[in-house]
């Protein structure tokens, strides 16, 4: 490795788990397109025996995340749907987790839909409020399963808090950091045991590639997902583990322009007429605005905002033209979304309703346009109500 932990993060982005090709001296990490590699002999080989098990395109990502979130093993899977399911097969039937009440519709669904059948059994509570996270664990709960911020109110749990009273009982603290990335929070580095990521999105950050990752500090957790990884074998590919490492490399500036534009239009939101609610942890009015100071570095691109009714709601969502109309987030371009009708379709009213997930909330995912030309896109748009 040419570059160790003490290195600061942006040099971590580019060099970590990287060093140029022995055999070429290519700048870059090949994509290494195969299936196999050839033995020397019987028993003989240059630490790759078959494709699913290792793959150095995915090894020189999965180092490469590792360092970013200050852990000591990375494992990459084909989705972060896959990435979150790879987690609780730590876990054994009868086990119970607590998890965030407005998690992400897709992990809900992995919960209730299909390890539920498995004997599991999840507590959903805010936890953005410590006393009630606290509440819900009982003697069987072996994990709590956080996320910071949420999607899409944007609600944060305080990760030291609620990892250091997690501890006292030995359950494992998982946070799923899709929407801040490393850059903007590290959870191993305060107390959380697995970090997660869906690095479609800001990992990746360029909206051309599905994949998940896990990151570890433990040795039993890096042991046990070293064998599942290749028992299962939901693995990220070679050719989206090389564009991911093209991600992570520009993961430092384009988090810093997402969280520039992120907060120059919460605030812009925050003051026009015709908004009637800004959700965004940068904003002072934000409930948990001095968590944010503390525990984040800046607030991401992750903005949304309430115009009183659904019709209002669909003449912004059809009448911005910069903003494309698309699930997904964290990509350079923006994003617009209804998550009502879209990202959380499949929960029932009564639900988003108490989640703040009403009809007239719409979520943008700021990219890293010039904010001028973002602004001007959504006040044209807020001009026609
Ligand atoms: C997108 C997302 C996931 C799921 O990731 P996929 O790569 O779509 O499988 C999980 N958690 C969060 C917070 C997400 O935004």
């Amino acid at each position: 490795m040419i570059v160790d932990a003490t290195a600061r993060f942006s040099t971590l982005c580019i060099h970590a788990g990287q060093e140029p090709d022995p055999s070429t001296g290519a700048i870059i990490t090949p994509l290494f397109q195969t299936s196999t590699y050839v033995q020397d002999g019987l028993g003989r080989h240059k630490g790759h025996e078959y494709a699913r098990t290792s793959n150095p395109t995915r090894a020189a990502l999965e180092a490469n995340v590792a360092a970013l979130e200050g852990g000591s093993h990375g494992f990459g899977f084909a989705s972060g749907m896959a990435a979150i399911n790879a987690v609780m097969t730590l876990l054994a039937p009868g086990d119970h987790v607590v998890v965030t009440d407005n998690t992400y519709g897709g992990t809900y669904r992995l919960f209730e839909r299909v390890l539920r059948t498995t004997g599991l059994d999840f507590t959903y509570v805010d936890t953005s409020i410590v006393e009630a996270t606290v509440a819900a664990f009982t003697d069987r709960t072996r994990m709590l399963f956080l996320e910071t911020p949420t999607n899409p109110v944007l609600r944060l749990a305080d990760i030291a808090a609620l990892s250091a009273a997690a501890h006292t009982r030995d359950i494992v603290v998982v946070v799923d950091n899709t929407f801040a990335s490393p850059a903007v929070q590290q959870p191993l580095l305060v107390g959380a045991d697995i970090v997660l990521h869906s690095t479609t999105k800001y990992l990746n950050g360029h909206s051309d590639s599905v994949g998940g990752m896990v990151v570890v500090r433990h040795a039993p957790h890096a042991e046990w997902l070293t064998f599942y990884q290749n028992a299962a074998g939901a693995i990220l590919s070679a050719f989206d583990s090389w564009l991911i490492l093209r991600g992570t490399k520009t993961l430092a500036v384009r988090m810093a322009a997402h969280n520039r534009n992120g907060q120059i239009v919460a605030e812009y939101l925050s003051t026009h007429a015709k908004v009637e609610r800004v959700h965004y942890p940068g904003l002072p009015a934000h409930p948990q605005h001095v968590l944010a100071q503390q525990q984040m570095r800046g607030c991401t691109g992750m903005v949304s905002f309430t115009v009183g009714t659904l019709d209002r709601a669909r003449t912004v969502l059809e009448q911005v033209r910069l903003f494309a109309l698309a699930e997904s987030l964290g990509g350079v371009e923006s994003l617009i979304s209804h998550p009502a009708t879209m990202t959380h379709a499949s929960v029932p009213v009564e639900r988003r309703d108490a989640l703040g997930v009403t009809d007239s909330l719409v979520r943008l995912s700021v990219g890293i346009e010039d904010v001028d030309d973002l602004r001007a896109d959504l006040e044209q748009a807020l001009a026609r109500l």
